[in-house]
């Protein structure tokens, strides 16, 4: 069975670059009807692991993932580690190191002056004497000298790392006792039953280390995949800048999560030329194997593009139900269909959409005076008025009703089109007029187009 993790270390908030890396080991256990596990990294207690854990279940719960069983935290299997340092001591795997701090500075500041690489140099690694009074020791892994530890990375391909360039004795318990990070890792994805390791590859010279301690600690070393990180447009390491950070932030700025998700699986992954899949469709296609082994590029205009390709392509209720996050809800509306159905083709976002939905159904509060200045003419007045007349009159729907208004007085569309519009919205830019007078009807049209009016007659304007 593949079974996959996701391993964050406790920030309060969940990362893009996270939330990546859980949807590719996320769909990687669904593909395979395996099991997707989720392990708080939380070994540095003074940082906050429940916030962590309830802005990562926020998120998932937003985007639809899941995870199976009970969530690991590591500062809750300090007693395990514990057990398998013993273990190692015990079979001379690993030792005590009572190398002081100040000894080891020395060791490191001869070994820059010889312009050699610092590093431990093994003097605990056999000890057989007395140890020294008043320190107390790390615990070492008894690392290989020399030889290669290589291994097939299901992105990267073949990796090799030379021990003496990288591996030292390496610390698996601090002096207080506390495990080290590779040391946790290798314990819980071991005990967990983790087969595929997929993570960034900010981890790469991680692994060497863990395959150590896989193989000292006699447990089946996983596949690994590093994922390359993404970046910024200019290549460099993204940031607050380029796009936001907190994954719950896309949802404040409007977007939807299957426009995330998407985004996101296709930032260092591909399946053809497709660039829209469902969740389903990921689950289907995706293959850890199949990741790109260099760096991904953060667009904005990419994830703009697919939120406006999942809002036009949403079905009514979900997008009512995704705007009253916003504070506007006009699923019982009846022209709820009308009006989603105009703005679905305009929206780039839900704030967007939310903000035109207000536009039309609120009557403006102020015109907007640039507009003005740019559409009305001596003659705004007079034709409004009689627009309005004509209106009042005409039982027909809008559209005929302004064509035959046009052809009776000689004018264009373009004589009154941009009048209506800003008596409409207060603005000169929005959807169809004609689509906004149906969704508002005509008593509401007529209101604003009278409101317009007064405002251009108390200007000093002639209406007759
Ligand atoms: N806790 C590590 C991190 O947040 C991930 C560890 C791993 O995936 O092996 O970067």
């Amino acid at each position: 069975m593949v079974i996959t993790r996701f391993a964050p270390s406790p920030t309060g908030y969940l990362h893009i670059g996270g939330l990546r890396t859980a949807l590719y080991n996320y769909l990687w256990a669904r593909r395979n009807n395996g099991k997707f596990l989720l392990r708080i990294e939380d070994t540095d207690l003074k940082r906050n692991s429940l916030e962590a854990a309830q802005a990562i279940e926020e998120a998932f719960k937003w985007t639809g993932l899941s995870y199976d069983g009970e969530v690991v935290y590591q500062s809750q299997r300090f007693d395990l580690y514990k057990k398998y340092i013993q273990k190692l001591l015990k079979e001379k795997k690993a030792y005590l190191c009572y190398m002081s701090k100040e000894e080891l500075d020395t060791l490191r500041e001869e070994q820059t002056a010889k312009k050699e690489r610092p590093r431990y140099n093994g003097k605990y690694r056999d000890f057989k004497g007395v140890p020294p009074l008043g320190i107390e020791p790390v615990v070492r892994i008894k690392a290989p000298l020399n030889g290669e530890i290589t291994f097939e990375d299901g992105v990267k391909g073949f990796i090799s790392f030379k021990a003496e360039d990288i591996l030292d004795d390496f610390i698996i318990a601090r002096s207080d006792g506390t495990p080290t990070y590779n040391f946790t890792v290798v314990i819980d994805d071991a005990l967990m039953g983790v087969t595929d390791v997929i993570r960034g590859d900010d981890h790469l010279s991680n692994t060497p280390k863990q395959i150590v301690l896989y193989e000292a600690l006699g447990f089946k070393i996983p596949k690994f995949f590093h994922v390359p990180m993404i970046n910024n447009p200019q290549g460099k390491k993204l940031s607050k800048r380029d796009g936001a950070m907190d994954v719950m932030e896309y949802k404040n700025l409007g977007y939807l999560s299957e426009a995330l998700l998407n985004f996101l699986v296709r930032l260092g992954w591909s399946h053809g030329d497709q660039e829209i899949f469902s969740l389903k469709e990921m689950i289907e296609f995706f293959d850890p194997h199949n990741i790109n082994a260099s760096a991904s590029s953060y667009n904005q205009q990419k994830l703009e593009w697919l939120n406006a390709y999942y809002i036009k392509n949403a079905p009514t209720s979900k997008l009512w139900s995704e705007a009253a996050l916003f504070g506007v809800d006009l699923s019982e509306d009846k022209n709820a269909k009308a009006l989603a159905d105009m703005l679905r083709e305009r929206a780039k976002t839900m704030v967007q959409f939310v903000q035109m939905t207000n536009n039309i159904i609120n009557e403006p509060l102020s015109y907007d005076a640039q507009a003005v200045e740019k559409f009305v003419t001596t003659s705004s007045a007079v034709y409004l008025k009689s627009y309005i007349t004509f209106l009042e009159e005409y039982g027909g729907d809008f559209e005929s009703a302004t064509n035959e208004f046009l052809e009776k007085n000689a004018l264009k569309l373009k004589d009154i089109a941009q009048l209506i519009r800003i008596a409409l919205t207060g603005s000169s830019v929005s959807p169809s007029i004609f689509e906004i007078m149906d969704v508002i009807g005509l008593q509401a049209v007529l209101l604003r187009l009278k409101r317009f009016l007064d405002f251009l007659e108390k200007k000093g304007m002639k209406s007759e």
